[in-house]
């Protein structure tokens, strides 16, 4: 990732997806917002506790400093499933001023429409990005552990390969800061759902230090599955941040306690295709 002031703010951006100048994204900071304590600064998710106007104001800032119009934000309400929902024009700023309006029942979007800036709201959680430059197609996708063992990475390449025609070989993924293996301790009910769904664990799941708890790298994991669905290695970019190590530049839920706020991640397709 490359980091980029903006004067306003700080964001990150994918050193692949960063080439393309017809798609704009971003993986936002705490950096520059109006929010303070656990949310402080720039928090951009309204459903943590924090105070409405003030998220509202960070992500106008946020936006801002992106030169988006903040109507152009899109969000789900991301309840930890593997579904995707395929977002056309009616779905623009569906989420962007109030969580009630966000696309329900899904975890993920995909779009060819320009214009739509598919966020992800993250503290711990992985945010990817995926970018097909052939067929102009987007994804953004948050994947949790839950996310990640019902294999939300997979839906979403197989809805661009099915209903968008793109390759898997041409599609580029970037997995922004989330919990890393350094510290993403999970318990045996993960332990026993991963064996279940993703078969073997090797260099995914290992015995923590304390006992009956693991370490649960979901980068890997979620690795694993872009690579099973054709994307090449190659294509796959991983931040590599943890948030709970660095929780000054991003939000970590379990940095804070279970109190904390989110960052996002962002991808919109800028241009008309031709
Ligand atoms: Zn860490």
């Amino acid at each position: 990732m490359q980091k980029q002031d903006l004067g306003s703010t700080i964001v990150y951006t994918f050193d692949h997806l960063a080439k393309f100048d017809n798609i704009l994204h971003f993986v936002s900071t705490r950096v520059g917002g109006m929010s303070d304590r656990n949310f402080s600064s720039l928090n951009v998710g309204f459903h943590v506790g924090d105070d409405n106007f003030r998220v509202l104001q960070n992500r106008r800032i946020l936006a801002d400093a992106l030169g988006v119009d903040l109507l152009k934000f899109t969000f789900t309400n991301q309840c930890h499933s593997a579904n995707v929902a395929v977002v056309n024009d009616a779905g623009r700023g569906k989420g962007a001023l109030e969580k009630e309006s966000a696309l329900i029942n899904a975890d993920g979007m995909v779009t060819n429409v320009q214009n739509i800036c598919l966020g992800i709201q993250i503290a711990d959680c992985v945010p990817i990005l995926l970018y097909d430059p052939v067929q102009q197609v987007i994804a953004s996708l948050h994947a949790g552990w839950k996310g990640t063992l019902r294999k939300i990475v997979r839906e979403a390449v197989s809805i661009m390969i099915q209903q968008y025609g793109s390759k898997a070989e041409n599609i580029l993924a970037g997995l922004g800061p989330s919990n890393g293996p350094c510290c993403y301790e999970v318990g045996d009910d993960v332990y026993r759902e991963a064996k279940v769904t993703l078969g073997s664990l090797l260099n995914i799941i290992k015995p923590a230090d304390r006992p009956g708890k693991y370490i649960f790298d979901q980068w890997e994991a979620n690795i694993r599955q872009l690579k099973e669905a054709g994307v090449k290695e190659e294509n796959i970019e991983l931040a590599g941040v943890c948030c709970q190590c660095e929780d000054s530049s991003f939000f970590s839920s379990r940095a804070g306690n279970g109190v904390s706020g989110r960052f996002m991640a962002g991808i919109m397709l800028k241009k008309l295709r031709h």
